[in-house]
Parts: C-alpha cells; sequence; structure tokens
C-alpha cells in the first residue's frame, strides 16, 4: 500500500502542516521540507470527506497527515502523554506513522477557520469531544466536521477534535518508508 502525495488543488483543499513550521507545540521545526503524504486508502477517504465539505460551502484546512515515526519520537519527547500523543513503539496507536491519520479543521467560504473551541494540538480536556463546557455554536461546527468525515469513511478519537483515523487502525503496518521520511525531514 503506497503512500500518496496529497495536492491541494486536486483534492480541492488547503493544507498547513504545522510541524514544518514553528508554529506547534514543540516549537521546533520537525519537518524541514514539509509535503503531505497519506496511504491510498486515505487519500481516498480524504477526497470524500472533501467533497462533502465543498457541498456545505466548506474547504477542509489539514494540518497533518503521514508523520514519520523519527518525527512521531520528537513529538513524544516534547509532551509523553498518551492521552494527546502517541508513543513511538508497537504499544502507540501511531495512525499518523501508519498513513491513515489526518489532523483537520473546516473553513467557510472566506477561507476563515470555523470556530472548534481550541487551537490544533491543544492538549486540555476542551478539545475533548463531547464535551459541552464550549459554546454551542463551537459544538456544531465539530459534530459537523465529525458528520462528513464519519460519512467520508472515518473514525474519532475522544480526546481531539481535529484528528480522524481509518477504522482498524492496527491492521495498517508503520510506512517505514525511508526515502519519503527522508524527503520530509531532510535528514
Ligand atoms: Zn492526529
Amino acid at each position: 500500500m503506497p503512500l500518496v502525495p496529497i495536492d491541494e488543488k486536486q483534492y480541492s483543499i488547503k493544507i498547513d502542516l504545522k510541524y514544518g513550521t514553528l508554529d506547534n507545540f514543540t516549537k521546533n521545526i520537525i519537518y524541514k521540507k514539509p509535503k503531505l503524504y497519506l496511504l491510498d486508502e486515505a487519500a481516498d477517504a480524504l477526497k470524500r470527506a472533501s467533497d462533502l465539505a465543498q457541498a456545505m460551502g466548506y474547504k477542509l484546512l489539514v494540518w497533518d497527515g503521514y508523520r514519520p515515526l523519527a518525527a512521531a519520537q520528537k513529538l513524544w519527547d516534547a509532551v509523553p502523554d498518551p492521552r494527546f500523543v502517541s508513543r513511538p513503539d508497537e504499544t502507540g496507536p501511531l495512525g499518523h506513522a501508519r498513513g491513515v491519520a489526518i489532523d483537520l479543521t473546516l473553513l467557510d467560504e472566506h477561507g476563515h477557520t470555523l470556530d472548534m473551541g481550541t487551537a490544533f494540538d491543544a492538549f486540555t480536556e476542551l478539545s475533548y469531544h463531547k464535551n459541552i463546557d464550549v459554546p454551542m455554536t463551537v459544538q456544531r461546527n465539530r459534530f459537523m466536521l465529525l458528520g462528513l468525515m464519519k460519512a467520508a469513511g472515518w473514525d474519532f478519537i475522544t480526546t481531539e477534535w481535529w484528528h480522524y483515523q481509518l477504522p482498524n487502525l492496527r491492521s495498517y503496518p508503520l510506512v517505514k518508508d525511508r526515502y519519503i521520511d527522508s524527503l520530509i525531514m531532510d535528514e
């Protein structure tokens, strides 16, 4: 199962890989040459989700997809908390390192992010699905994203409103594509 490069135009989405910038919780650039990849099955599911978002006048903004294991290690070193970061070994779910997880939000027709109550990677219970301490508009926006992602074939996790993954996560092997990893990490 190959990794597929994801292009903004082809998928009608926006891409802003946060680990390719300083604007992430590690305050370091993790991807020296950020480029979005997903496993082919996940790429198809992203296209379905993008079509559903567009049908409502929205667009998907993607913050992360395939994440090399070396990058997962750096995130774990910064925040070793399994509620929010995958353990970089066989005990962690590591959806991103399997190429079947994605972090994203919705943009309105003006290109503004919908109010989801917290920023990406806000490691707080306010980021949990089913948290009703956030305003009603935030709950609606989150459930709209959840609904279209579920309909497109994605699964959610309880602790992060921005994270989706294909069902049966552990049936997908860790990718370990040294070539693509070196392209992203530039190491
Ligand atoms: Zn994620």
